[in-house]
């Protein structure tokens, strides 16, 4: 197949070789909606790493001039929604380079723009975003690199062959011949292995059996995998690839095994041609190997860039206690010498900043000494947003017995996700009748500037996903990297990360795969009660030091330089050794 050079000792990687990164959203500025959550922010999150490490990589995404949406909501939280357009010209680059993939039988052309992400010591990651809007192409298919998650299932079979097949084009017209490791982030973006395999085919006798081919491709591939429930992957009926692929490319897919029970199941596409596989968690990993039991799956738990997630007021404070923090991330375990005021100021003006901005957006003043949860992902049903609101009248009690609350709210739900648009209107009724008690509020449009401002703005980040769902979760990440500790189920991340009274709290001491509701609940306002609120109102010193712990304990781990050094040592590295022992 490929010939690749001798690796450079000093990356080993071979010598200017790449990693191609290949995601469906890629979240790298707030102003360029090219993402819609947790995915997309932790693409961009793995770009940036790599950028500060100096790793050889370039990424492939969509471009998305039409965005994923604006929420709008009412006085009852009904979401409506907008396109949220943009102008690429302002942030990218546009390349002449041009690529073509037949989609339906049309000649599809395909031309990108790119992004150059900074690393913190100089190095630059090119990021592809790729546009279909060209003259020469007809309006129906100008329009597939509009809207992300948009549109009906042939339109999103029509974006995987842009990203996969067009990515894989384009990356050979721009020069990026050589690379060792196709990282596909979730199976999204698995038909990349079309034009390997295509390839590969082409470079061996004809009478190859399928098998070997399929291992010359695997030895190319990774995959990460973020969904642990069967329905949340991306499958196709096999007439609609047959229509939207062509039959030679299906014939091809079925060859290597990837079609089952009549549909193209993009996971299973991603399994079978992939040398390395992994979770995003340790629990995620579980999940994933009793789901996929064939396959020897790994984990790299998810991290957040700390440089982009960590306030202003935090920022400058690792500056003069850990100077080298933006550089070599693991100097935050240092955080634990920082004195206990400092820390305490520092997230005063964390808060301030987040209460100026809540009075901005709303109108409503919340109070800087009155302690504060914060909430905000996805609205959709298992992240039982409401969760905190399951019993009002007990949580009435507990703010008359031990001191006030209020609480920030943020998130989108999808426009097609009725349950998760139901449970926002429920955040509202919730904070309309327990007004006189509790302030909530809202937020519109979470995004990355709002998730920072939340993140690092509140006194505690609560997290209620019914497990096993949440693969991993990061904005709890994001909340530690500013000495704000979490309360949250024992689920994704959350299972290495918590240490009871140290990094924060969980709700339900109960560690195995399945919720508990009713323990669940009652665990979370007994914490409230009899542990949180006393800590925060009587003894705000020890308050602050689970505020330092979590910077030492988790910023320290899980941030995305230690993430993408997993990947390099994991996932990259061994791929492209076994690549020359075999060719
Ligand atoms: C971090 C982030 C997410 C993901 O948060 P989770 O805790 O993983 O759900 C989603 N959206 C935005 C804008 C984010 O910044």
């Amino acid at each position: 197949m490929r010939s690749l050079p001798a690796a450079d000792s000093a990356t080993r990687f071979p010598s200017g070789s790449l990693v191609a990164y290949f995601s469906m959203e890629i979240g790298l500025l707030t102003n360029m909606p090219t993402y819609s959550g947790g995915l997309g922010v932790l693409a961009g999150d793995t770009l940036r790493a790599a950028a500060d490490l100096g790793v050889p990589m370039v990424g492939v995404t969509l471009l998305y001039r039409k965005g994923y949406f604006h929420q709008h909501l009412d006085d009852h939280g009904v979401q409506t929604e907008s396109p949220s357009e943009w102008d690429p010209e302002t942030f990218l680059e546009l390349l002449p380079h041009h690529c073509t993939v037949v989609v339906e039988g049309r000649e599809v052309h395909i031309r990108a723009w790119r992004y150059l992400v900074q690393g913190a010591s100089g190095a630059t990651v090119p990021v592809y975003f790729l546009d279909t809007a060209l003259p020469e192409n007809a309006p129906e298919d100008q329009a597939l690199t509009d809207s992300l998650y948009g549109g009906d299932a042939r339109y999103r079979l029509c974006q995987e062959m842009i990203l996969g097949i067009g990515g894989a084009e384009i990356l050979r017209e721009l020069g990026h011949t050589r690379i060792h490791a196709y990282h596909m982030n979730e199976g999204h973006a698995a038909l990349l292995t079309i034009p390997l395999l295509e390839e590969a085919l082409r470079s061996e006798s004809p009478d190859e059996p399928d098998s070997r081919i399929a291992n010359l491709v695997r030895h190319f591939c990774v995959f990460t995998t973020h969904t642990p429930i069967p329905a949340g992957q991306d499958q196709f009926p096999i007439d609609l690839a047959l229509q939207v692929l062509g039959e030679n490319r299906v014939a091809l897919l079925q060859a290597v095994g990837a079609c089952r029970d009549g549909n193209l199941n993009m996971t299973h596409l991603a399994l079978l041609l992939s040398r390395y596989v992994n979770g995003v968690s340790m629990r995620h990993e579980e999940v994933s190997q009793d789901m996929f039991p064939n396959y020897p799956i790994d984990s790299i738990s998810n991290g957040v860039n700390a440089v982009t997630w960590t306030s202003p007021s935090f920022a400058r404070l690792y500056d003069v206690h850990i100077p080298k923090w933006r550089q070599d991330n693991f100097d935050l375990r240092y955080a634990v010498h920082i004195p206990l005021d400092e820390i305490m100021d520092a997230h005063g003006e964390a808060k301030h900043a987040l209460l100026d901005v809540v009075q901005q957006r709303t109108g409503e003043t919340l109070s800087p000494s009155v302690f504060t949860i914060g909430f905000a992902r996805r609205a959709t049903p298992y992240k039982r947003v409401d969760f905190l609101f399951s019993d009002l009248e007990r949580l009435q009690r507990i703010v008359q017995r031990v001191g006030p609350i209020q609480v920030v709210y943020g998130g989108k739900a999808h426009p097609r996700d009725e349950g998760g648009k139901t449970l926002i209107q429920r955040v509202f009724e919730a904070g309309a009748s327990l007004r006189a008690s509790v302030s909530v509020v809202y937020l519109e449009d979470y995004d990355i500037a709002l998730g920072r401002v939340m993140c690092g703005g509140v006194d505690l980040w609560l997290n209620t996903p019914q497990k096993p769902l949440e693969a991993s979760g990061t904005s709890g990440m994001k909340a530690a990297l500013n000495g704000v500790p979490s309360l949250s189920i024992l689920d994704g991340w959350w299972i290495e990360g918590h240490v009871e009274g140290v990094t924060g709290w969980s709700i339900s001491d109960y560690a195995g795969p399945e919720s508990r509701p009713e323990e669940e609940i009652m665990s979370l306002y007994d914490k409230l009660e009899f542990v949180i609120l006393p800590l925060y109102y009587e003894r705000p010193l020890e308050f602050a030091k689970v505020m330092r712990s979590c910077v030492a304990l988790n910023g320290s781990f899980f941030n995305a330089q230690r993430m993408v050094l997993q990947y390099v040592e994991n996932a990259y590295r061994p791929l492209a050794a076994r690549f020359w022992a075999v060719g």
